[in-house]
């Protein structure tokens, strides 16, 4: 497989290169202890366009392909992964329902605001009593003339506390429940009956929010439903399946990053007389982590372009996405042994990627979710 990037493409590589070096980390160590991104690093990166990667250019985004966004989101993935965060599950599952499935109409209203990061977006589907088991749905929207009217309790939303417009799941038929009863929904932050819970308080991911959202008998315009009523969790599964995909590049660039780092420190701590990374013991862990970083980076790729040539993805997006966050965490892990004592200190970032790793193993899908999806397509292909 290879993949050719366009001359376009590469500048943009090159141009988020250098904002990451220049603009983020220096700021890592500030968003650890504020836990808060900067507001003027929320707006160099909408100026970049970092908000519309993937919302198509008719609606004033830059409309990447999948591709073009792996491709971003693996330079991003090289810098603080709190920053990160904000913007993938914009970029993500944030916007994708909106992109790939919305109406006209919706599109029309929410995607330019949402393409200049006026208007934040987020993905409302896990529940206190449904998360890996996401047709478990307690929320419940019932139609009322022309409106729908939404009660329940969402948990863990990235961007949560901050989003304007959140992609919603809700029961709206019980008797059919994933099978036609379940409806996604566009639901503003205004709307009456949205109420947004405290900041969850994390391992890591410092600088990203994730909160409660409770619906309390909210009010929701027929028009604001996505897609089809009753198709919501096939919609969930294409959303997610896309999401993968994106959570697997930032993870191959968070690796990529690691090993720098970690040859870098290697080269340079002096024990025994020499250079550390003089023992075959410290070459070993950096050949596993350079090897094993770009299968990841191989298998993220090839999910990517089969999603660019319009094919189904679901296997390869969980392929990529057990795979890479798999290596991030073991990439992580020998990046601090290779620091010794000085990788547990909060003044290194590999401390940070340690941390910002563990994640990546649970959300959008647990690994072992991951695991039952691909074996569910290999068991139906053989
Ligand atoms: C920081 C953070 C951000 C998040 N952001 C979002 C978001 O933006 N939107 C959103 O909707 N959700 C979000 N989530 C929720 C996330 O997707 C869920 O936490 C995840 O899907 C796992 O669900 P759970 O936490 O309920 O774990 P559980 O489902 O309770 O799983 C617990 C353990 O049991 C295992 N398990 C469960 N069922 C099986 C099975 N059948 N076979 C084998 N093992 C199984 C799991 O793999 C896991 O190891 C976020 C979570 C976190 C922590």
């Amino acid at each position: 497989m290879s993949i050719i990037l366009t001359k376009e493409m590469l500048q943009m590589k090159e141009m988020i290169g250098h904002f990451v070096e220049r603009e983020v980390d220096p700021l890592a160590m500030q968003i650890e202890e504020e836990d808060a991104i900067p507001q003027h690093l929320v707006e160099q990166a909408k100026t970049l366009g970092l908000f519309g990667i993937s919302i198509p250019e008719q609606y004033g985004g830059i409309g990447l392909n999948a591709v073009g966004k792996a491709t971003v989101l693996e330079q991003l993935g090289r810098t603080h992964n709190g920053f990160v965060s904000l913007i993938s599950a914009h970029t993500g599952i944030g916007s994708t329902g909106l992109v790939k499935l919305a109406s006209e109409h919706l599109k029309a209203k929410y995607l330019p605001d949402m393409a200049a990061g006026t208007k934040i977006g987020a993905f409302a589907l896990s529940e206190p009593g449904a998360g890996s088991d996401a047709t478990n749905l307690s929320t419940t929207a019932e139609k009322k003339g022309d409106c729908w009217v939404m009660n329940g309790t969402k948990h863990f939303i990235t961007n949560g506390p901050i989003a304007d417009v959140y992609t919603v799941f809700a029961l709206t038929d019980r008797s059919k429940g994933a099978k036609g009863g379940i409806t996604a929904f566009l639901v503003e932050r205004g709307f009456p009956g949205l109420i947004v819970g405290k900041k969850d308080k994390k391992m890591g991911l410092r600088g990203s929010y994730t909160s409660q959202v409770i619906f309390e008998n909210c009010i929701i315009p027929e028009e604001n439903v996505i897609g089809e009523v009753g198709m919501g969790y096939i919609s969930a599964l294409t959303i997610l399946g896309e999401g993968r995909v994106g959570l697997a590049a930032r993870a191959v660039g968070s690796c990529g990053k690691l090993i720098e780092l970690s040859a870098k420190y290697a080269k340079e701590r002096i024990q025994f007389g020499k250079p550390i990374a003089g023992n075959q013991a410290i070459q070993w862990m950096l050949a596993d982590m350079a090897t094993e970083t770009e299968a990841a980076r191989a298998l993220t790729m090839m999910a990517a372009q089969k999603i660019d040539e319009g094919k189904k993805v679901i296997k390869e997006a969980s392929m990529a996405k057990l795979f890479a966050s798999d290596v991030f965490n073991r990439v992580a892990d020998k990046a601090v042994q290779i620091h010794g004592g000085m990788g547990y200190m909060a003044e290194y970032p590999v401390e940070r990627f340690y941390r910002d790793a563990r994640i990546t193993k649970i959300y959008e899908g647990t690994n072992e979710i991951q695991r039952l999806i691909i074996a569910r397509n290999v068991l139906q292909e053989c």
